[in-house]
């Protein structure tokens, strides 16, 4: 606890309980989070198909975007138990947003408070991610795929390269032979004597993904017990960023973020401070003065 802690009134989710909307263990890693940061007490949603709204393999097609499905999630859980406040996360993998050579997974996670109307949202992009597919013959065609993808931590899912039937697929394989014995039957069924393999992304069932979701749902506890200093509604945080920090050399404008905009989700009070890390100049050779 620091000295800010103490000075805050009860925070108006302590000691109330929320619900999180998953199918794939992601309480266990939001449980103690939420409870040490917020004194929220966290139980799971059962019996809600979250495959509905869309599946990471393309059986179910998502529609909308990360953001809406997680909401939608949320208020999945919120209909299912009556709990007003509800939980959900949402994961993205592919080509880095920034880095193009990279894979990535990003993470978004909200919370949906029905009693306040407002949605909290934070989202973590990171390059640690196993994601990959490969199509093979055999096993033995795919052992650097294997072990790039942590296979036996990390599982895999397999299926014909070319099926019309979206059903012919088996999920969560982490057994060599299993695997091995499924690629040999599938690759024998698809016209191209190919087996499609892609790692299984669902959270309960890949380690590095779940590191990530930690780190989001970090990010997310953090901002939901930052509260507005107009209103005191949670969830008080960046909302936009001012480009053109200076540059060290010439004090011209970069394109590095020079102010944050802090926000409220419900009451529109916005207020401009310095950047979190407090860097007050860019680097000259980020500079297009002085290193164009
Ligand atoms: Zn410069
Ligand atoms: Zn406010």
């Amino acid at each position: 606890m620091n000295s800010d802690d103490n000075m805050e009134m009860v925070h108006p989710y302590q000691g109330r309980t929320l619900v999180i909307t998953t199918q794939h263990a992601k309480e266990s890693i939001l449980r103690p989070i939420l409870a040490n940061h917020l004194g929220i007490n966290l139980v799971c949603t059962t019996g809600v198909d979250t495959d509905l709204l869309g599946t990471f393999n393309g059986e179910v097609r998502r529609v909308g975007s990360p953001t809406e499905t997680a909401i939608q999630k949320a208020r999945l859980g919120i209909e299912a138990t009556g709990i007003p406040i509800g939980l959900a996360s949402e994961g993205s993998f592919g080509p880095h947003p920034q880095l193009p050579f990279f894979n990535a997974d990003q993470e978004i996670m909200v919370l949906v408070d029905t009693e306040r109307q407002i949605v909290i949202e934070e989202s973590v992009v990171s390059t640690a991610t196993n994601v990959g597919e490969i199509n093979v013959a055999s096993i033995e065609e795919a052992e650097e795929f294997l072990a790039k993808s942590l296979f036996g931590t990390h599982a895999v899912i397999v299926r014909p390269n070319c099926t019309s039937d979206p059903h012919v697929i088996q999920k969560g394989i982490v057994d060599r032979y299993a695997l091995s014995q499924t690629i040999k039957q599938y690759a024998g069924i698809s016209p191209d004597g190919l087996a499609h393999l892609e790692t299984d992304m669902r959270a309960h069932l890949n380690p590095t993904r779940r590191k990530v979701i930690e780190a989001a749902a970090e990010k997310l506890a953090v901002r939901i017990r930052a509260q507005c200093p107009e209103c005191g509604t949670p969830g008080w945080g960046v909302v936009d960023v001012i480009m053109g920090l200076p540059c060290e050399g010439c004090a011209e404008p970069t394109h590095l973020v020079h102010k944050e905009i802090l926000g409220c989700v419900k009451c529109r009070f916005r207020k401009v401070t310095s950047r979190s890390d407090a860097k007050k100049s860019a680097p000259a050779h980020l500079c297009p003065h002085c290193n164009p």
